[in-house]
């Protein structure tokens, strides 16, 4: 009996044993077992998409939250670039104790007052004080720009604010 040699085991088989594949034989054994190998390569595969699939859902949602609190970050980012401060019942910010980048409510109401006795009506004033703290801020943003620091923004601020008393 001629005996074929399996290219995968290198065993030598029987014809009934194997099976021709691409022209080169193939015992049934290692046939079986490429076969299961093949199984468990698709269910890692498979298993592999999937796992894949929840990354990417993962990733969505941390995307999702993160823009949510760049969102809110933002708002708040431009609520202070908005503070127009009211004369009456302004909250003094917490900001105040470290540096003076904006005029307190004592300040605001030491100019009011200020532009009331020269003769200007409440109204006016108001408006008034508003545009200057405006100015201020401006100041102070032109100076962040040059990379100023802290103490020197303040001593700036300090300066132009004495220049309107
Ligand atoms: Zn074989």
């Amino acid at each position: 009996m001629i005996k074929y040699k399996c290219i995968q085991c290198n065993k030598k088989k029987e014809r009934k044993e194997l099976i021709r594949i691409k022209r080169q034989w193939v015992c049934k054994l290692c046939k079986k077992e490429n076969h299961k190998n093949h199984r468990e390569f698709l269910k890692r595969d498979i298993l592999g998409i999937r796992k894949r699939a929840d990354i990417i859902k993962e990733w969505a949602k941390r995307r999702k939250l993160q823009k949510a609190i760049q969102k809110t970050m933002l708002k708040k980012e431009y609520k202070v670039i908005n503070f127009q401060p009211i004369i009456r019942g302004a909250k003094p910010s917490k900001l105040s104790k470290y540096h003076h980048h904006y005029l307190t409510r004592v300040e605001k109401e030491v100019l009011y007052k200020k532009y009331v006795h020269e003769g200007l009506t409440s109204g006016d004033a108001n408006r008034k004080v508003k545009f200057l703290i405006n100015q201020l801020f401006e100041l102070v943003e032109k100076l962040k720009k040059k990379n100023l620091s802290d103490e020197e923004i303040n001593i700036r601020f300090k300066e132009s604010f004495a220049k309107l008393q």
